[in-house]
């Protein structure tokens, strides 16, 4: 791979808040070399080197997704659809969503589930550059209870013992975290409902304990409001959906989401970009409910990450822009919703080399037609992606 000076009108080189006007961006190979000021970089690098130039846009880090299914089909039954699957067709799915990924923005995801650990395949495809797509990090078969949530992925754990084969196998066969899926789900009628435990809170402490043994951090479905305590307190790092629910409906309890904050726990609150038809289908009360809690969670100082839970029924791969503006709807500055997008994404992830734009770093970038700090809209005008310094041009 060779250089290229990329110039624009700005690059938010993150966190959000940290712009450069008139901006050039030096990739060299995979990683990015120089970030600075136009005037400064472009008379200094070599004449040679070709110049991608965007005037009226923005250079920013790549997108992180920190939630989907490449397995799942975004139909109205995944589930079966994956089951039934010929594994060489489903493959070849999964690395047709993985493009429309990144064609989006979106240069890395992290999978929490699959079949077959398909998505480790598909990640060394992506990492050797046999086929373009963003950055993977797997989860492979996410480990529930008997008859539980996404049962038919085959991580159903009855035991300590059990908890600890499954997950000494999601190592072996690649994985790069352990998902739990702590409470019931809506994606499996048939198991406990979204606000009951799946696991006692020692046995989540078997999973954290044993996923730190192989190396690992733990991604835990979290959606009742005990389940949410009970995660943090068994020190999983990230808690998806975390809608705090219980029999009664949504109940929020400041006193858990602190232990969040001082336990430093990122919450994945994925929607789909199509969320105005969710809140539709919820109705006005419940709507009004699961939006209050998400702002509750931000005045009390929670960090969040963006996630999309793409594959499940609506949740379409590619729109990434759809679910950012969600977050805009409920009042979060852009600056805020760039920086789960990319930086504090990353962090949570324990990724130290994308997320932001610096010396160094991965060369997971985006070029986007106007100024996503003033206008989100213009995450939509995406006209250059780099991925690991490989360039895909829309
Ligand atoms: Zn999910």
């Amino acid at each position: 791979m060779s250089k290229t000076l990329i110039l624009t009108d700005r690059a938010i080189t993150g966190p959000a808040t940290q712009v450069i006007d008139d901006a050039a961006v030096l990739v060299d190979g995979g990683v990015i070399a120089a970030v600075g000021r136009a005037a400064e970089l472009d008379p200094s690098v070599d004449i040679s080197v070709p110049r991608l130039r965007c005037p009226g846009a923005t250079v920013m880090p790549g997108l992180i997704d920190c939630h989907v299914h490449l397995a799942f089909d975004a139909g109205p039954d995944p589930l079966r659809t994956v089951a039934h699957a010929d594994p060489h067709k489903l493959a070849a799915a999964m690395a047709e969503r993985a493009q429309q990924m990144l064609a989006a923005g979106v240069t890395t995801v992290r999978d929490l589930g699959d079949r077959d650990a398909l998505t480790v395949a598909l990640r060394e495809s992506i990492a050797s550059a046999t086929v373009s797509g963003p950055r993977i990090l797997a989860a492979t078969t996410p480990l529930t209870s008997p008859g539980g949530h996404c049962g038919f992925l085959g991580g159903e754990v009855a035991t300590d013992d059990e908890i600890r084969t499954q997950i000494a196998r999601n190592a072996k066969a690649g994985a790069d975290l352990i998902k739990v899926m702590a409470s019931g789900g809506a994606l499996t009628p048939t198991g406990p409902r979204m606000w009951e435990p799946q696991f006692t809170a020692d046995r989540l402490r078997v999973v954290v304990d044993e996923a730190s043994r192989h190396g690992l951090r733990v991604a835990a479905h979290a959606h009742g409001t005990d389940t949410i305590a009970e995660c943090v307190a068994a020190g999983v790092r990230t808690l998806e959906h975390c809608s705090w629910r219980t029999a009664d409906g949504i109940v929020y309890d400041r006193a858990v989401a602190r232990s969040i904050v001082e336990n430093d726990v990122a919450v994945c609150r994925c929607v789909s970009g199509d969320w105005r038809l969710f809140l539709e289908q919820l109705g006005p009360g419940r709507a009004e409910a699961m939006t209050k809690v998400i702002q509750d969670m931000r005045a009390d100082g929670v960090r969040f990450i963006a996630g999309t839970d793409a594959g499940v029924p609506g949740a379409r791969f590619g729109d990434y822009a759809g679910m950012l503006e969600f977050f805009a709807s409920l009042g979060f500055t852009h600056a805020e919703i760039l920086d789960m997008a990319t930086v504090d994404a990353a962090e949570a992830l324990g990724l130290t080399d994308t997320g932001a734009l610096a010396p160094g770093l991965r060369a997971d970038l985006i070029v986007l037609d106007g100024d996503p700090l003033s206008e989100l809209d213009a995450l939509r005008r995406i006209r250059h992606v780099f991925a690991a310094g490989r360039q895909l041009s829309l």
